[in-house]
């Protein structure tokens, strides 16, 4: 049977909006030295939003249509701000075909989301991967991604619109590269925000003698300003999921390690950490690898898991 006390931690970890799936929270919670937190969608609100659209060759419509054709296989805050935009503009993707623009009513696209069967299926597979989205466009391959998907895609960034996307970077956006048929097309700038609570976060974390880390895709000012924070010890920029996992296990050879994350992609890092704690967002698979889910979205929720798991774990021993 449960104990008591650990009816009553699971009840008010549940009071402050975290649902814990696993025992471990409790057993090893308390011992962690090191928090290691994932950089989008947890220490920013996830809500990204399209702040700028540059394109190569002088179509904005279609390079909108052909991005959200491919975002909507995603479930990346990016991919979200993506398709929200293109629908806002009144673009509607309509791969196979001309792109649309109807100027009325947004086919498919909400401010929140999207219905992807408002809009014809594409041509062709879509390829999901952690730094973008891959497929089939009209018939010609398309790339929606980092820096490092076009590298790998063979597409070449133009000097103009690498120093752009550098300028996104250091301004702490994420520039998102377009490109198909083996040629760049333009780029999207796409902001995300710290989210309000951060700072206590790390700072509660950091005063109960924890390290804490930053783990995150991105590289430039958008990681690079959380360096700065007294209560930050380390972050690990332009890291792909895979490389997480790697970073845990390093971690892990010099301590107890939590792994706070959210999207999809964090699922393998919360899995390879001694406790995974999952920020519901979009993404249902970090919830499903992780031992506690903060369900309202509050980065300060983790710091108080901790207290409820040292205060229930004194209870039971
Ligand atoms: P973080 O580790 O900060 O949470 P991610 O690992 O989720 O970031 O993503 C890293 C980077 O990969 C993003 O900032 C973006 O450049 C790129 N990326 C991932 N998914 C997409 C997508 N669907 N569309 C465009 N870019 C993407
Ligand atoms: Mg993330």
């Amino acid at each position: 049977a449960t104990p008591l006390a650990v009816a009553a931690g699971i009840q008010r970890a549940a009071e402050s909006g975290v649902v814990v799936a696993s025992e471990t929270v409790f057993e090893v919670l308390p011992d962690v030295d090191t928090v290691a937190l994932d950089k989008t969608g947890t220490l920013t609100s996830g809500e990204m939003t399209v702040t700028d659209v540059a394109v190569a060759d002088g179509d904005e419509t279609r390079l909108l249509a052909r991005a959200a054709a491919l975002e909507r296989y995603s479930n990346h805050p990016i991919a979200d701000a993506v398709v929200a935009f293109a629908g806002g503009e009144g673009v509607r993707p309509v791969p196979g075909g001309e792109p649309a623009t109807d100027g009325g009513e947004p086919a498919g696209a909400t401010a929140t989301g999207r219905d992807a069967a408002a809009w014809d299926d594409p041509a062709a597979s879509v390829d999901v991967r952690p730094t973008g989205v891959v497929g089939d466009v009209d018939g010609e391959r398309t790339v929606v991604g980092n820096h490092d998907l076009l590298d790998a895609e063979g597409i070449a960034v133009p000097e103009p619109f690498r120093e752009r996307a550098d300028a996104v970077a250091a301004d702490g956006g994420v520039p998102v590269l377009v490109g198909w048929d083996g040629q760049f097309r333009g780029l999207l700038a796409v902001t995300d925000r710290p989210r309000d609570d951060w700072d206590e976060t790390v700072r509660a974390l950091a005063d109960d003698g924890r390290s804490v880390v930053v783990l995150t895709g991105d590289e430039g000012a958008a990681a690079e300003r959380f360096r700065d924070h007294p209560a930050v010890d380390e972050v690990f920029a332009g890291v792909p999921p895979d490389g997480k996992v790697a970073a845990i296990q390093r971690l892990r050879a010099q301590g107890t390690v939590a792994m706070v994350g959210d999207g999809d992609n964090d699922a393998p890092a919360l899995a390879a950490a001694d406790v995974g704690v999952a920020i519901a967002g979009s993404g249902g698979l970090a919830a499903e690898a992780a031992d506690a889910v903060v369900t309202d979205g509050r980065l300060d929720a983790v710091p108080v898991l901790f207290d409820v798991a040292t205060a229930t774990r004194r209870r039971v021993r």
